[in-house]
This record gives C-alpha cells, sequence and structure tokens, in this order.
C-alpha cells in the first residue's frame, strides 16, 4: 500500500505536506513542487504534473483524490455584477460561492465553510438547511481555484497587484471573506489549513491582512485562530444588542452571550493589522431603535471595532422585514453621532440570491431560497 493511501494531501499545509512527503521516502523538495502544481498552476490532473517523478506520481494516486467541485451554474447580478458560483462537490452536495467586483476594480470572493450551517440563526437562509457536512480545507481552498480559473479564461488580470505571477495565479481575487454558508469556526482545523494554504507565498500567497473571517461568536475558538493566524481581519456577526433579543435571533448566544464575545475580542492580543467590524442585518422592529443604535455604538468603541450596518436581505419565507430607507439612514447616524464608525451596506448579488442571509443551496430539499453568513 502507498505511503499516501487515504491521505488528503491538497488539504494540508506546505510545512504538513513536507512532513508527510519526508515521512514516506521522498525528498522535501518534492512536496514544494506538488504544492506549487496545486495551488500556483491549481492543476488537478496528476498526470500534467510532469516534473513529478513516475514513482512519486505512483504514490500520490493512492491518496484520496484532489477535491474537485463542478461548476452548477455561476448567475451574474445584473445588479452590480456580483456571480454567484453554486458548486457541487464530489460526493454530490452543494455549495455556494460568490466574487464580487469592489471599487477600484478589485475582487472580493465570499467563501463557503460547510455544507449547510447548525447555528440556526433565525434570520438567515442558510440556517433552513439541515448540516450535511464540513468542507475539507481542500474544498475551501478549491472554491478559490474555480474563480481564479474562471477568471483567468475571461481574461480578468489585474497586472498590478498580482504582478510577477502569470497563470491562474494573475486572476486570483484581492480579498476573501469567510461569510458564506456554515459557521467557519465551527470547522475549525479545515479553516486553519485552508487559511495556511491561502497565506502561503509558495501558494496563493494572499496577505492575511486581505482575509476576513466572520463568526456568530464561538468566542472559545477566536484565540486559537487568531495564535495561528494574527493579522486576520475578524467579524463578528452582532446583529442585537441585548442578550434577550441575540438569544432569540441566534441561538449561540444562550452559550455564549454578549458580553462573553466583546471580552474574548478586547484580550486578543494587539495587531496594527488585524480590523474588527461587527456585521449588523438590520430588521424592521427587532433591532433598529435608537436604543439599539446607542448600545451598538457603545460595543464598537470598547473593541475599536468598524460596523457595517446591512439592511435585511428578504428570502423567501423570512420571517423578518427591511427598515425602512430613513429609519436605516436614522440609525446610522444615530450611531456616528455617538463616536463609533458605520457603514450602510447593501449586500450585493441580491437579484441571483447570492446576498447576505440568503444563501441556502440549491441542492435538492434545500431551503427555497439562497447564500448566508
Ligand atoms: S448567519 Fe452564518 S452562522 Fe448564522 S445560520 Fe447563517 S451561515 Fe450559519
Amino acid at each position: 500500500m502507498s505511503a499516501f493511501a487515504n491521505l488528503d494531501l491538497a488539504s494540508m499545509p506546505l510545512p504538513v505536506l513536507r512532513e508527510t512527503f519526508v515521512g514516506a521516502g521522498f525528498k522535501k523538495f518534492r512536496a514544494d513542487q506538488l504544492f506549487r502544481w496545486l495551488h500556483v498552476q491549481m492543476e488537478r490532473d496528476l498526470d500534467a504534473m510532469s516534473d513529478l517523478p513516475k514513482r512519486l506520481r505512483a504514490a500520490v494516486s493512492e491518496a484520496l483524490p484532489f477535491p474537485k467541485l463542478t461548476v452548477v451554474h455561476a448567475p451574474v447580478s445584473a445588479i452590480d455584477g456580483s456571480q454567484k458560483l453554486v458548486l457541487a462537490c464530489a460526493d454530490g452536495q452543494v455549495i455556494e460561492s460568490v466574487v464580487m467586483p469592489m471599487a477600484g476594480g478589485w475582487t472580493t470572493q465570499c467563501l463557503s465553510s460547510q455544507v449547510g450551517c447548525k447555528m440556526g440563526c433565525d434570520f438567515c437562509a442558510t440556517s433552513r438547511i439541515r448540516v450535511r457536512r464540513d468542507l475539507t480545507a481542500g474544498e475551501i481552498v478549491e472554491q478559490v481555484a474555480i474563480a481564479c480559473r474562471m477568471r483567468a479564461a475571461e481574461g480578468k488580470v489585474r497586472g498590478g497587484v498580482s504582478g510577477g505571477v502569470s497563470g491562474p495565479l494573475a486572476a486570483r481575487p484581492q480579498n476573501l471573506v469567510f461569510m458564506g454558508m456554515g459557521e467557519p469556526l465551527d470547522n475549525f482545523t479545515a479553516l486553519v489549513d485552508a487559511i495556511s494554504i491561502l497565506t502561503d507565498a509558495k501558494g496563493f500567497g494572499f496577505s492575511p491582512r486581505r482575509i476576513t473571517v466572520s463568526t456568530v461568536g464561538l468566542a472559545k475558538r477566536v484565540p486559537g485562530l487568531i495564535a495561528v493566524h494574527p493579522n486576520l481581519h475578524l467579524a463578528w456577526s452582532l446583529t442585537a444588542t441585548t442578550d434577550e433579543v441575540r438569544d432569540r435571533l441566534m441561538p449561540v448566544n444562550r452559550g455564549v452571550p454578549i458580553r462573553r464575545m466583546v471580552e474574548v475580542l478586547e484580550a486578543l492580543p494587539p495587531s496594527h493589522h488585524r480590523k474588527i467590524t461587527f456585521e449588523y442585518a438590520l430588521l424592521k422592529g427587532v433591532n433598529d431603535s435608537d436604543a439599539d443604535a446607542e448600545r451598538l455604538a457603545d460595543m464598537a468603541l470598547a473593541v475599536d471595532a468598524h460596523i457595517n450596518a446591512i439592511p435585511f436581505n428578504v428570502w423567501p419565507g423570512a420571517p423578518y422585514e427591511r427598515p425602512s430607507r430613513n429609519r436605516v439612514r436614522a440609525f446610522a447616524d444615530r450611531v456616528s453621532r455617538f463616536g463609533a464608525s458605520i457603514s450602510l451596506r447593501e449586500s450585493k448579488g441580491q437579484d441571483i440570491g447570492a446576498a447576505c442571509g440568503q444563501l441556502a443551496g440549491e441542492q435538492e430539499g434545500a431551503a427555497d431560497s439562497a447564500p448566508a453568513g
């Protein structure tokens, strides 16, 4: 039996891959070669990896297959040009990722970390799908690889940012946000490994400052993530300013109340690079009062967070409504008057079911609508 039998080589960060290769009797630089094929050339066909010796290719062929995601469809928003990638995993499960054009010609890609989500946030379409499984690190990374390949084929290469690189890597998005299907910290090891692969200078080469991990508040996992990747940006999906309301909207709050998460954020080791944002979905009559605005400003000031307020994206059967334009404006003004920094964001891709809280997967038996975050 091969030394690599049943190993998921595509999910391994480079140091782990090197150890695995050396343990199997191969030179360390061979691990670097395979890593480059997978995460720079984004090649998935072992036969195309021409500089790997035959004996090594034979051994790798005994490992688990490289992750394969198939594009089921990829609608483009007529409103803002966002593209939703509906992707089928090798086992038939369906996940979604969204590629969003941003100001200045930059691109942000929203990634999924699980098939479904068990956090049960009441305002989120993804919570209507029962959790099917965690994604592997390789499947998380493959969402980026697919976007790179598609963009490269369309000639969407940004020389200034990706200068010096060619092939699909030259078409990589500039920012990654873990705000798609699933709670990233509920799939902790795969998340950490995927970020290691994505930030490795010998692979995708993303700066950690271009990656944001969004959590509903799995407080005990936050310090562990920051210990490995200290300069990531963190987004806390907050969406309520009292435990009473948040307990109702987000069951996670019953175990990790607001104060606990604020304490964890306050205690993080300082970083000049890390930004903290509060994601706040504005729900009509639920969390959009002046008193909410004042409490939200206080919390943001306590941890030097910026607030992204997002008027609720309605999905079919949603039990909430979006506040009026005037109420949204008044809420933001009040937060500002109390000294906190706030942006009003409209989610992208609303006409293709790709906006925050709308991702629900298009697999059989899923909720009627569509991704999340
Ligand atoms: S908002 Fe995020 S954590 Fe909550 S159910 Fe949706 S995907 Fe899960």
